[in-house]
């Protein structure tokens, strides 16, 4: 291969990119990822709620295979990155008021820890008082069960830095501006330092995240990913939570979680449709004031927006559709500019949880298209090195 050839160059350093780029130099092939800022991780993979979890609340949609994949992938997180991924235990307290009663989170409970082969329990009435300052009036029932959590971006920089060591490469500063197939591959023109520069591939993966539509248009100037951008927004208090909470928000019903983050405490998320230029999503007064009234009302505090030490909001890239953000899937889909000879694949949605199934999953697609490569190592049993 000449110096600027490659089988595959990805674009995006968020964590499906960080992905691919591990998985495809796992499988022996030369890879180059490409990312327009200086840094990895400055879009939605800093910005989730830092949960490495099957998603309990995905059983309500019967998203099965979804939280199974999540789960398996957690184990092997919790194995391949102990440093980066902790198992936690988490409280979801049921009150009269709750829409989701006590036999129905049993029963999501039951089905979670047998797929991941964590026990949950009910905690009893007389330890009640050891969940921080949980509010117990009108409190029937309190569950706990596991789950983990991380440092989004840190995780992304690890799993970067493995596939560095497998030999990737990457660059940073460089923004994809667009792609020209042929009969061997494709040309994909960049900008970096103010100068047009170009390079070979055999593949482009598309892990632009919420830039994705975009992207995909400048690669193969087709247009109109079906996609919805919803918006989803944290905020951090002062103060110390022992444990991370699962809420039903007591407005709308929705799913929100009350965190332990850096000596702090995080409250999120919510749900805001989004149009515009991702670079400037930003948490709303509205979506603060959501958030706060969540805590203030479990928690029995009186925060104010002046209390918030911090707020950022990440841009979920949601399958488009009717019906509310909360029930659209969040498993994540290939769209491929040609089903005989993919050039150009672009990655909507997925989950931070599933990065390496899902990279995993595209390599092995996409196989049979590209020249063999003798494979070097097992994404599977890779440890994540320690990273800043
Ligand atoms: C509010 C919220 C909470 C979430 N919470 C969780 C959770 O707790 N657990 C979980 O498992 N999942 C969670 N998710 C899902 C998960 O965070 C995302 O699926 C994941 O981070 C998306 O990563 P990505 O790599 O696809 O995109 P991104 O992280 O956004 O990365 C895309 C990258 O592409 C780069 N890029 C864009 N355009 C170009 C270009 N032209 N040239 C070069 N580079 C470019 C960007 O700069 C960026 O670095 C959450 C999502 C949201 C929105």
């Amino acid at each position: 291969m000449t110096e600027n050839q490659y089988d595959y160059v990805v674009i995006g350093a968020g964590i499906h990119g960080a992905g691919v780029t591990q998985a495809a130099s796992a499988a022996g092939y030369r890879v180059l990822l490409l990312e327009q800022y200086a840094e990895a991780a400055q879009g939605t993979s800093s910005k989730s709620s830092k949960l490495i979890h099957g998603g309990l609340r995905y059983l309500e949609s019967a998203e099965i295979s979804l939280v199974k994949e999540c789960l398996r992938e957690r184990t092997l997180l919790l194995s391949n990155a102990p440093h980066l991924v902790k198992l936690k235990r988490f409280y979801i307290p049921v009150y009269k008021s709750t829409s989701r009663r006590p036999w129905k989170i049993a029963i999501g409970l039951w089905l979670y820890s047998l797929f991941s082969g964590r026990d949950y329990h009910r905690v009893q009435k007389k330890h009640w008082p050891l969940l921080d300052d949980l509010r117990t009036d009108d409190l029937e029932a309190v569950f706990s069960y596991c789950d983990a959590q991380t440092d989004d971006a840190r995780l992304t920089r690890a799993v970067l830095a493995s596939a560095l060591s497998l030999g990737a490469e990457i660059r940073y500063n460089t923004s994809v501006q667009r792609g020209v197939r042929d009969a061997e591959g494709i040309a994909v023109q960049y900008q970096s330092d103010g100068h047009a520069h170009s390079l070979r591939a055999a593949v482009v993966i598309n892990a632009t995240g919420p830039w994705v539509s975009e992207v995909h248009y400048r690669l193969t100037a087709v247009g109109g990913l079906p996609i919805a951008l919803v918006q989803g927004a944290h905020i951090v208090l002062p103060g110390k939570v022992s444990h991370p909470y699962y809420l039903e928000s007591p407005g709308d019903r929705r799913a929100v979680f009350v965190l332990p983050w850096k000596d702090q405490v995080m409250v999120g998320t919510t749900e805001t449709d989004f149009e515009g230029d991702p670079a400037g999503v930003t948490a709303t007064d509205a979506e603060v004031c959501y958030l706060l009234e969540i805590y203030n009302h479990y928690f029995q505090q009186n925060m104010t927006i002046s209390d918030v030490q911090a707020s950022f909001a990440g841009l979920r890239v949601l399958p488009a559709g009717e019906g509310a953000a909360f029930t659209r899937s969040r498993d994540a889909v290939f769209v491929r500019d040609d089903a005989t000879q993919p050039r150009v694949v672009s990655i909507l949605g997925g989950k931070l949880t599933a990065y390496r199934a899902t990279a995993e999953k595209l390599v092995q697609s996409l196989k049979p298209h590209l020249p063999e490569r003798e494979v070097i190592a097992d994404s599977r049993r890779l440890m994540l090195p320690m990273v800043d």
